[in-house]
């Protein structure tokens, strides 16, 4: 189910990210990522909180919005928690940047799985 918020929402919803770890644009619980080392950008903190939800308004009105820039690209939402702060975050596909999500219960490999 896809939520749409008006602006005045969206604007509160902002405020109140730091609590709710949600973006505020789909209501999407926002991953933990990694930040890439890279000596290109300065990052102000370890962690950064993204949204991944490829429906994301946001991330959907990107694409049209950089496009118009002549760019080849969307931006996804992203949270500083170090600032506070609420940003975009460049994605040139919808696989880009998933590989610095942290996926704090990967529980994956523990057991042997049943041959099929
Ligand atoms: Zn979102």
């Amino acid at each position: 189910m896809q939520s749409h918020f008006s602006c005045e929402e969206i604007r509160q919803r902002t405020l109140r990210v730091k609590d709710t770890l949600r973006c505020p644009h789909c209501d999407t619980k926002l991953e933990q990522w990694e930040v890439p080392q890279t000596p290109f950008i300065e990052w102000s903190s370890e962690f950064q909180y993204i949204c991944f939800n490829d429906e994301c308004a946001y991330f959907q009105a990107g694409w049209s919005v950089m496009k118009s820039q002549r760019n080849a690209c969307s931006y996804r939402f992203m949270y500083d928690p170090a600032s506070g702060g609420c940003h975009a975050v460049p994605a040139l596909t919808n696989e880009t940047l998933r590989e610095n999500i942290v996926h704090v219960t990967l529980c994956d490999n523990l057991y042997e799985t049943p041959a099929s």
